[in-house]
């Protein structure tokens, strides 16, 4: 499956599938992961890296808008294979861990097995690695001491109700939203700022409470978890994602 990878600072980049986005922010001693794809991901999360020069030893951190298997999938091979540190919000590190699963079961997903889109979605996820159940037992919170330090200086803006533990960050001037805010994914019916299907958030009311916390930040480049980069004030965004 292809991927692109687009320059939107001079530190920023972005990683875009069909499935999943991740971000790639470079620093003077190596580069930081924000999420990571799924686990069937690793070959272009490498490619990624090496794009920009790096090899997966130069990788700092890995930081996490929350603990799903599209975005930490990869993480996991890192954390066991590279001792690479991967940090979270507090309220999502046992999340990270796998001590609790806040993920849609497949249950809740058969309800719509019924739709050309949804089957063959869930076909390509499995061929990724999503039934993968593996967490992160390093995994830690991301405190103002471990941020200031990581390439980008990001500064986190909990965004919770997607996860209990949902966060967004922003480096260089930039918005990574997450799933807390997308533009499209494979199952949604159109393009634009929008919220996941509902069957994929744990909060929805909280999810909703989130977007009016983005509305009120400064920025006009957002990469979101899914979809294409959206070039605009966030508050904007988050009008058009808000459900009227
Ligand atoms: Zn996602």
């Amino acid at each position: 499956m292809a991927l692109a990878l687009t320059a939107v600072t001079d530190r920023v980049h972005m990683a875009q599938t069909p499935l999943v986005n991740w971000t790639l922010v470079t620093g003077d001693d190596g580069v930081m992961l924000i999420d990571a794809g799924y686990p069937g991901d690793r070959d272009d999360v490498l490619r990624s890296l090496r794009e920009l020069g790096f090899g997966p030893a130069d990788v700092q951190a890995i930081l996490l808008t929350h603990a799903h298997v599209d975005h930490f999938g990869t993480a996991i091979w890192f954390a066991k294979t590279h001792r690479t540190p991967v940090y979270c919000h507090a309220d999502e590190v046992g999340h990270a861990k796998r001590e609790y699963l806040q993920q849609a079961a497949p249950a809740d997903l058969l309800m719509h097995a019924w739709q050309p889109r949804w089957v063959k979605w869930s076909l390509d996820i499995v061929r990724k690695g999503a039934l993968s159940h593996e967490g992160i037992p390093t995994a830690g919170a991301l405190t103002e001491d471990v941020a200031e330090n990581l390439p980008g200086r990001p500064m986190a803006v909990p965004t919770p109700g997607h996860t209990g533990g949902h966060c967004s960050y922003i480096v260089d001037g930039v918005l990574v939203s997450g799933d807390a805010l997308v533009t499209g994914h494979p199952l949604a019916s159109g393009t634009g700022p929008q919220l996941l299907h509902r069957v994929f958030n744990h909060d929805e009311q909280a999810c909703v409470r989130s977007l009016a916390a983005l509305a009120m930040l400064e920025t006009d480049v957002t990469i979101p978890g899914h979809g294409d980069i959206w070039f605009g004030p966030i508050r904007e965004a988050a009008r058009q994602a808000s459900p009227r």
